[in-house]
C-alpha cells in the first residue's frame, strides 16, 4: 500500500517536473511574444513611421522651400521670365506637405505650434512673391529691395524653424529607438534565461526519470533474486515506467503460478492422491518429530498398523474402482473416528497407519477397537455393490524408531490375520 502510494506520488512528481521543464519555454514564448510586440516591434515600427512622416517630411519641405527660393531670387535680381506655373506647383506641394506634417505631429504637445509658425513664415514669404509678381511696376527700387529682403528673412526663418523641428523630432525618435533597443536586449536576456532554466529543468527531469527507471529495475532484480532464493510471498511493486510495470505484473503472475505448482507438487509428494491421506513420507517426518517431543517430555504415543481384510477379493469380485471406493470410504470413516491430534496415513495398497499422540497402550487399544467397529459398521456402496469391509489392527507403543515400532505393530497385525481377521492385537 505504502509502495503503491509512493509510486503514485513519484508519478505525480515526474509529470510535474516534465511540465515544469516545458513551462519556462512556454512562458518565455508567450511573455516574449507580448513583450517583443509591445516593447520592441511596435516602438520600432513607430520610430520608422515617425522618421518617415515627421523628420523626412520636415526635411522635404525644407528642400522644397529652398527650391522655391532660388528661381524667385534669380528673377528678382536678374529679371527675365519667372516660371509661375512651376512655382505654384511647388507651392501647392509645400502646402500639402505642411498639412500632412501637422497631422503627423498632432499628438505631440509642442511641435504643432512650431510647425504652424514655420508654415506662417513660409506663407508670409510666399505672399511676398505674389506681391512682387502681381504689381512689379507699382513698386519703387527701394520697395522691391525691401520686399526681397523680407522675403529672404521670412523664408530663412521658415527653413530654420523646420530644421529645428526636424532636429527636435530626431532627438525624440532617437530616445524612443534607444528605449526599444534596450527592451530588445531585455527580451534577449529573458529568452536566454528561460532557455537555460528549461535546460536545467529538462536535465532534472531526465535525472528523476533515470533514477526511477533504475529504481524499478533494481526492484525487478531484487524480486527475481528473492524468488531464486525461495521467497514466494514477495511481490514486485513497480508503477513506472509502464513497460517495467507490465514486466513486474507478469513476473508476479509467474511467481503465483510457480507457487501454486510447487504447492501441488508438495501435495503430490506428501499426500496420497486417492484417499487424500498423508503418505509414508509424512509418517516418517511426524514420527521423527514425535520422537523428539516424546523424548523430551517422555509422554507416551502409540502406533496402529491397519490392513483391510481380504481386499484382493473385493477387487476381484467387484472391480478395481469399487476397491478404490472402499479405500476412500475407509479413509473417511477412520479420520472421522479419530481425535484432532491423531492422524491416519496410507502407507501401502490397503495398508494404513494411525499415530496416536499422547496415548498409552490401553487408550490405543480402545481407539483401535473404535476404528475397527466404525469400519465394520459402515458398509460401502459403490457401482451398485454393497461391501462390508473389515480391518485388522496391530497396536504397538512408540519404540526407539519407526522401523522397530512398525515391526512390532505389523507382528501384532499378522497375528490378527492368522487369528481370523477383523480384530485388534498387540502386547
Ligand atoms: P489379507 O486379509 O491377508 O490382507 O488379504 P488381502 O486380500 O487384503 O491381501 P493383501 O493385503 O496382500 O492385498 C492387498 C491388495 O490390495 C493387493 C492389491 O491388488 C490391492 N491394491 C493395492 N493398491 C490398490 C489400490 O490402490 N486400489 C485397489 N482397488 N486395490 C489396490
Ligand atoms: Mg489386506
Amino acid at each position: 500500500m505504502i509502495e503503491a502510494l509512493k509510486s503514485k506520488s513519484l508519478r505525480f512528481w515526474i509529470t510535474l517536473s516534465m511540465a515544469l521543464s516545458i513551462l519556462p519555454l512556454a512562458v518565455s514564448a508567450g511573455v516574449g511574444y507580448v513583450v517583443l510586440d509591445v516593447c520592441v516591434i511596435a516602438p520600432f515600427h513607430d520610430v520608422a513611421q515617425r522618421q518617415r512622416d515627421q523628420v523626412a517630411r520636415a526635411q522635404h519641405i525644407r528642400l522644397m522651400i529652398w527650391d522655391s527660393l532660388i528661381p524667385f531670387d534669380e528673377f528678382a535680381s536678374n529679371g527675365g521670365v519667372f516660371d509661375n506655373e512651376a512655382y505654384n506647383r511647388l507651392r501647392e506641394q509645400i502646402e500639402t506637405d505642411f498639412s500632412s506634417l501637422m497631422m503627423a505631429v498632432a499628438d505631440d504637445p509642442a511641435t504643432p505650434k512650431r510647425v504652424r509658425t514655420a508654415w506662417e513664415r513660409w506663407r508670409a514669404s510666399s505672399s511676398m512673391v505674389d506681391t512682387f509678381l502681381v504689381a512689379p511696376d507699382r513698386l519703387s527700387r527701394q520697395e522691391e529691395a525691401a520686399l526681397v529682403r523680407s522675403f529672404h528673412v521670412s523664408t530663412v526663418e521658415a527653413i530654420q524653424n523646420l530644421r529645428a523641428i526636424g532636429d527636435n523630432l530626431t532627438q525624440v525618435i532617437e530616445g524612443d529607438y534607444r528605449e526599444a533597443t534596450l527592451c530588445y536586449r531585455w527580451v534577449e536576456w529573458f529568452a536566454i534565461a528561460a532557455g537555460v532554466m528549461s535546460l536545467l529543468a529538462i536535465a532534472a527531469s531526465v535525472r528523476i526519470i533515470g533514477h526511477t527507471i533504475s529504481n524499478s529495475v533494481d526492484r525487478l532484480v531484487a524480486g527475481a533474486t528473492r524468488f531464486a532464493g525461495g521467497d514466494r510471498d514477495h511481490r514486485i511493486e513497480v508503477e513506472i515506467p509502464s513497460e517495467l510495470r507490465r514486466v513486474a505484473v507478469e513476473f508476479n503472475k509467474m511467481i503465483e503460478r510457480v507457487h501454486i505448482s510447487e504447492e501441488a507438487l508438495a501435495d503430490l509428494a506428501y499426500r496420497d492422491s486417492l484417499t487424500n491421506l498423508a503418505n509414508r513420507r509424512v509418517l516418517i517426518e511426524d514420527f521423527a518429530e514425535l520422537d523428539l517431543r516424546s523424548g523430551r517430555s517422555e509422554r507416551a504415543a502409540c502406533l496402529l498398523a491397519i490392513d483391510i481384510d481380504r481386499f484382493k477379493a473385493i477387487n476381484d469380485c467387484h472391480g478395481h474402482s469399487v476397491g478404490d471406493a472402499v479405500l476412500r470410504a475407509l479413509a473417511k470413516t477412520m479420520t472421522a473416528s479419530l481425535g484432532p491430534a491423531d492422524e491416519v496415513y496410507r502407507t501401502g495398497g490397503d495398508e494404513f497407519v494411525v499415530l496416536l499422540r499422547g496415548a498409552d497402550l490401553k487408550a490405543a487399544a480402545a481407539t483401535a477397537e473404535r476404528l475397527r467397529l466404525a469400519v465394520a459398521s459402515t458398509p460401502v456402496t459403490a457401482d451398485g455393490a454393497v461391501i462390508h469391509p473389515t480391518i485388522s489392527i496391530g497396536v504397538s507403543p512408540v519404540l526407539g524408531d519407526l522401523k522397530t515400532t512398525m515391526d512390532e505393530a505389523d507382528a501384532a497385525l499378522y497375528r490378527d490375520k492368522a487369528d481370523g481377521r477383523n480384530r485388534i492385537g498387540g502386547n
